[in-house]
Order: C-alpha cells, then structure tokens, then sequence
C-alpha cells in the first residue's frame, strides 16, 4: 500500500519528492486480540486543485474512488482490498492518509503457571484460589472477560489471593 500511494503522491506532485509519515499503531483488544494498523500520511507540496487530478489518479491505480465534500472542501476517498485512503487540501498541499487494515498478529496467552507442587517454597502451599498460576483465575490475567472489565479482579489481573506469587504459606 505504501508504494501504491507513493507512485499515486509520485504521478501528481512535479516539484520533486513528496513527504511521508508513516506509522504503526498496535494494542490488544479487550477481547485479547492483538491488532496492528498502518498508517502512511503523505503531504503534497502542489495545488490539487479542486480534487479531480487525485480521483483520477487514484482510479487509474485501481482504486474504488468516491469523491464528497467535509465543511465545505472537496475530499476523496478511495479503498482497495481492504486499504483505506482519504485524501484532501490544506493550504499548504495535498494531505493523503492511507489506512492498512488492522491485521491480527496475537492472542493473549495465560502467563506461565507461577508456582508447580515442585517449585513452591519450603513452608508454603500451592494456592487454591488459583492453583498455583498466580493470575486472576476467571480472566487468566487479560484483566477482561467477555470483552468487558473482569469482575474477579477488575482489572487486578492477580490472583486476590496470593497477590500473584501462586504460593501462600502453610496455615
Ligand atoms: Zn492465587
Ligand atoms: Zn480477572
């Protein structure tokens, strides 16, 4: 995508090499997905004019292109296998931002099992809220449950027990 809109920023600016931005967004959905999105800013030092060159461009290229107006200023938008790119005109240029589609990189896995019957303490006891784990039992330590704030927890993410040391000495 990136060069997509490079050649597109490329095909309607003649005063030389346009300016990127580019960026990456990640974070872990309260469901424990784990997304990552791209965003690529170019601005254009040149009068676009009233928009017609960019919608043709990016036509050109292939893109759905669907052209409306924001307060009164002409923007476009364009979207290709799922990429977004929005473009419109400051003062000083052309400003395309072009959106990749959040893509799915990880899940959220349980921390690893604080204590085992063979790791525990001299004097200790595997604790029974949470069997040795040491994260929330109900959440296993996202914080989150059914994509809403834990309620064994609320977003403690340890064990209430033993605090997270999955041991508590022997009573
Ligand atoms: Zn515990
Ligand atoms: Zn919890």
């Amino acid at each position: 995508m990136r060069e997509q809109i490079r050649a597109i920023a490329r095909a309607l600016d003649t005063t030389g090499e346009p300016r990127l931005e580019e960026s990456t967004k990640r974070w872990l959905s309260t469901y424990g997905d784990g997304s990552e999105e791209f965003t690529v800013l170019v601005r254009l030092p040149v009068d676009p004019g009233p928009m017609d060159a960019v919608a043709e461009a990016f036509a050109e290229a292939g893109w759905q292109v669907e052209r409306y107006e924001d307060r009164g200023m002409p923007r476009v938008r364009a979207s290709s296998d799922g990429y977004l790119a929005d473009a419109r005109a400051l003062d000083s240029g052309l400003l395309i931002k072009g959106t990749a589609p959040g893509v799915w990189v990880a899940r959220w896995t349980r921390p690893e099992r604080a204590v085992t019957p063979s790791t525990v303490r001299p004097g200790y006891e595997i604790c029974r809220e949470c069997d040795g784990w040491g994260t929330c039992e109900a959440c296993e330590g996202l914080g989150f449950l059914n994509g809403r704030q834990c309620p064994m927890c609320g977003i403690g993410t340890v064990c209430a027990d033993c605090g997270g040391s999955g041991q508590l000495p022997v009573s």
